[in-house]
């Protein structure tokens, strides 16, 4: 990988990870408990349970994805960076375009 690539995936992952930030604040904020006063319209008590349960979910996920992120805009610092942590081949940067916080090839992610 060169430099201008590496700049590239660079870029991308300083975006993923605003995208994944503003995320995070979004679900935290969703997750706050209902206040038993809120009027929630037409939407029952027990779905917004339901719903919150699922916001839950994807806050963890965000989460984890932030903390693979910020690993890998660690890692981008040095020369390994880009390679498989299974095989040691280099991941297609076509694969870190579209998630950069992949750890592996398409093969060993399988
Ligand atoms: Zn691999």
């Amino acid at each position: 990988m060169d430099e201008t690539q590496k700049k590239e995936i660079h870029k991308k992952l300083m975006h993923e990870i605003d995208n994944t930030q503003k995320k995070i604040a979004e679900y935290t904020e969703l997750c706050k408990p209902i206040a038993p006063e809120n009027s929630i319209g037409r939407i029952s008590r027990m779905d917004a349970i339901n719903n919150k349960s699922v916001v839950e979910a994807a806050l963890r996920q965000a989460e984890n994805k932030m903390q693979q992120l910020q690993f890998m805009q660690h890692k981008i610092k040095y020369t390994d960076f880009g390679m498989c942590n299974k095989c040691k081949q280099n991941i297609p940067l076509g694969r870190l375009m579209i998630r950069p916080h992949s750890k592996f090839c398409v093969n060993c992610a399988q």
